[in-house]
């Protein structure tokens, strides 16, 4: 997999199927529904079990630490 063509199945808009390329770029594409046009681009490889800070990490800090610290 090189990540150079990414076909959506879905606009992310209004959700229709109805999409064609957008452009001579790859990854441009346009929605016949509701005539958005967007880029879809590659990001990063997510891995299993390491996941970028969410909500999880913020639970575990008491809310209102540093409420009051001035005074
Ligand atoms: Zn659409």
């Amino acid at each position: 997999m090189t990540g150079e063509r990414q076909v959506p199945f879905f606009c992310p808009y209004c959700g229709d199927e109805n999409l064609r390329p957008a452009g001579p770029e790859a990854g441009d594409w346009e929605c016949g529904a509701c005539a958005r046009a967007f880029r879809l681009s590659f990001v990063a490889v997510s891995r299993p079990g390491h996941r970028a800070a969410g909500p999880d990490d913020s639970a575990d800090r008491p809310p209102g630490t540093l409420a009051g610290a001035g005074s």
